[in-house]
This record gives C-alpha cells, sequence and structure tokens, in this order.
C-alpha cells in the first residue's frame, strides 16, 4: 500500500487488453551489467531479495559469462548463493556456452538464457562467431539445459535495428526465433538492442511471428528507451497478445557491447502504464521504487525512471504537494 498522500496510478480497466503481464525484472544482471561502478555480491543479493519481495515474479540475478567479458557479474556464483530464493519466483541467469551452462547448474540455477543475434554484426561483435555459427554452438547448451530440467529462454539482440547494419529485415528475425524454438528454447525476448524500434515495426514482427506459428505466449519483448519509444513499445506489443514485458528496476543498465544503446524500460514506468489500464502484474510499486531509490545511492547516480523521481518526491514529503490522498 502506497503512504496515503503519495499519488499512485489510477485505473481505468480496458476490456480490449489482455489479461495479467509477466514482468521479467532484468535489473541485477542487464543493468549492473552496464554500470561503471562494481556492486559488491551481497549488494546485488539484497537486490534481488527486494526485488523479488516487491511482487517481481521472475528476477534474472547474473551471468555465467566469463568474467573478463563482464567484470561486473564476474561474481556470479557469490550471488547466486547469497540470494534467498522465494518460492514461486524464478531466477534466471545467462548462460554463453556450456561451461557457463555447468557453472550456472552448480550454483542451484532452473533457469537459464542464451543470447542470440538477429544480424550478422551483431552476431561477430558481441559473440564473436556468425549468426549461423552462434546458433548452432547454442544446440548443446539449450540440450544440456534440458537435460537437466532447467528452463530456457533466448534473447535476441537487434530484432528492429543495428548500429552498423541499419535496417534488420523482418524475416531475419523470424529465421533466428524459429531456430532457436525448434532447438527447444521454452521462450524468446525479442531486443531493441539500440532502442530504434517503434511501435508498427512491434506490431508488424509479431504479426510475422504469428503467421508463422509462433505462439505470443513464448514471446516475450525486451526495449530500450534511447529514441523514448520503450514504453509506448511495450504496450503496442501488450495490446498484440504479449504477455512477458522486460524492464529493469529503476530504468539502469543498456548494452556495453552495442555503442549508442541507452537504458532499458524502468520496470516502474512500465507498472505504473499497466495499472492504469488494470492489467495485473503483483509488484507492489511502492515497495520498487524504494529498491530503485536505494539502487540509486549505491551506483552514486539518481535513477532515469520519472515514476521513481516523481514517487520518490513524493514518498520523502510525506507525500505533501503531491496531488489528492489516494
Ligand atoms: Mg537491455
Amino acid at each position: 500500500m502506497a503512504p496515503a498522500a503519495v499519488r499512485g496510478p489510477v485505473a481505468r480497466p480496458r476490456t480490449t487488453m489482455p489479461g495479467p503481464v509477466r514482468i521479467w525484472e532484468v535489473g541485477p544482471r542487464d543493468g549492473l551489467q552496464n554500470e561503471a561502478a562494481i556492486v559488491p555480491a551481497d549488494v546485488k543479493a539484497a537486490m534481488v531479495d527486494r526485488l523479488a519481495a516487491a511482487g517481481l515474479p521472475v528476477v534474472e540475478v547474473t551471468s555465467f559469462v566469463h568474467p573478463s567479458r563482464v567484470p561486473q557479474l564476474a561474481d556470479a556464483e557469490e550471488v547466486m548463493a547469497r540470494v534467498r530464493r522465494r518460492p514461486g519466483v524464478r531466477y534466471p541467469v545467462l548462460v554463453p556456452n556450456r561451461a557457463g551452462l555447468e557453472r550456472a547448474l552448480a550454483s542451484g540455477a532452473t533457469d537459464v538464457c542464451v543470447f542470440a543475434s538477429a544480424t550478422e554484426t551483431f552476431a561477430r561483435r558481441n559473440l564473436n562467431r556468425s549468426r549461423d555459427e552462434a546458433l548452432a554452438a547454442f544446440e548443446p547448451v539449450v540440450a544440456g539445459a534440458k537435460a537437466a530440467g532447467a528452463g530456457v529462454r533466448a534473447y535476441v539482440s537487434m530484432c528492429f535495428g543495428d548500429p552498423w547494419e541499419g535496417d534488420v529485415a523482418p524475416g531475419d528475425v523470424l529465421s533466428v526465433a524459429e531456430r532457436l524454438l525448434a532447438m527447444g528454447c521454452d521462450e524468446l525476448s525479442l531486443g531493441d538492442t539500440i532502442g530504434v524500434a517503434t511501435t508498427g515495426q512491434v506490431v508488424g514482427l509479431l504479426d510475422d511471428l504469428e503467421r508463422a506459428g509462433v505462439g505470443l505466449e513464448r514471446v516475450g519483448v525486451h526495449f530500450h528507451d534511447t529514441y523514448g519509444q520503450a514504453l509506448a513499445n511495450s504496450l503496442a506489443a501488450v495490446e498484440r497478445g504479449v504477455t512477458t514485458v522486460d524492464a529493469s528496476a529503476g530504468g539502469i543498465g543498456g548494452c556495453p557491447f552495442a555503442e549508442s544503446a541507452t537504458g532499458n524500460l524502468a520496470t516502474e514506468d512500465l507498472c505504473w502504464a499497466l495499472a492504469g489500464l488494470g492489467i495485473e502484474t503483483g509488484v507492489d510499486l511502492v515497495e520498487l521504487v524504494a529498491t530503485s531509490v536505494w539502487m540509486a545511492s549505491v551506483l552514486g547516480r539518481p535513477s532515469p525512471s520519472k515514476v521513481v523521481q516523481a514517487m520518490a518526491r513524493g514518498l520523502q514529503s510525506g507525500g505533501a504537494g503531491q496531488g489528492e490522498a489516494r
């Protein structure tokens, strides 16, 4: 519950919108991997615990990439050991290869994510392989994860634009998506890695996927806010039938391997918008904002989220000047 004088979103449900949306929280992984500050393992674990306590059903914890690749997440085992897992919450981790998968499973991970690219250039730059070679390399990783009973999500980067190649053909995204699902991935996350997507592109790509037989219940979306479109694109996807949306608490993070990428969609901004449509997320927005305010102090810079900024002012002033009590 919000303190009495802190304004919360007013809901006016629309019957044309779908049911509950599952927010896939990526802040501890996708957020922190792009922060200059190295956050101690106990603080990372506390962040994960607070996000789960705020009602987020999926909290991506860390990445088992080689520590030299992402020094910010070099303590993956330690963070996994410190997280106090709540029943019903999923704690996925990124795995780049078989070695990463073995480390993740040894740390008790029950959900893993692989990451592919829709474009050739990003595959070569981020994965050091051609796009098809990278996909082939994931086959034994996905098979190994499935054999261990783990859930597998596949991230697809550069679905809507690529900094080196420019436009991305929807057919390229479709072929990568179909191949990842065929090798056994349970679900996909379509990434707008550089934040250039438009709502027209988003709905069009979802149309293409559905026409090709890909059920949208297996498709999540992951938007960045470079052009200020992350929330609009997310809502367009939800209206089109997507029920999993990625977001990062406080809007932290981006992608350190893609020039011109900016921050992730802030979880708070998404929660506010979905609540206004009467769409259930299960998230306690006040608890979430308090967590992001705390993380902003840890990182030494304010949250870029407008909802965090506005609600934090209300929380700090006891609600004075924030409009009517709710
Ligand atoms: Mg991201």
